[in-house]
């Protein structure tokens, strides 16, 4: 398997946009780490895996995008991180069920949560350092 793997800039809101790039099927996933906007590329597969061919033997494509508000990174102290996005505004309740993660013990400094308001554009950080615009984050990490 070949990939390219990177990060570009969100049209949403400016911040980092995680992309992976399969160079064989040129399948594509980008997700903000900001805002939670994603989208996604998806070959249409026939039954057997091959691609459906449109009449013109041209590849058939499946594209979806999410509008994000806002992504929650758990990042505990030993492990594997968990970064999902938020798919509408949290009620009072999930906020708490939130917080309460990231302020476990076990959880480590980077763990940060961002919502995002797509109607007006607004970033509001809820926990942790949000991450900043799209090539700033050198210099902010120090
Ligand atoms: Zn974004």
């Amino acid at each position: 398997m070949s990939s390219v793997i990177g990060e570009k800039k969100c049209s949403k809101c400016g911040g980092s946009m995680f992309y992976d790039f399969d160079c064989r099927t040129q399948e594509e996933y980008r997700m903000c780490s900001r805002c939670g906007f994603t989208q996604e590329w998806k070959l249409l597969r026939n039954e057997d895996g091959t691609a459906k061919l449109a009449e013109d033997g041209t590849w058939l494509w499946d594209y979806t995008e999410t509008v994000g508000y806002g992504v929650v990174l758990l990042m505990p102290k030993s492990g594997v991180g968990c970064k999902y996005c938020l798919t509408g505004t949290l009620t009072g309740e999930e906020r708490e069920t939130v917080l309460q993660n990231l302020q476990a013990e076990n959880m480590d400094s980077h763990s940060y949560a961002v919502l995002y308001a797509p109607e007006s554009g607004t970033l509001t950080p809820l926990y942790g350092q949000m991450p900043g615009d799209y090539g700033e984050d050198e210099e902010t990490a120090a």
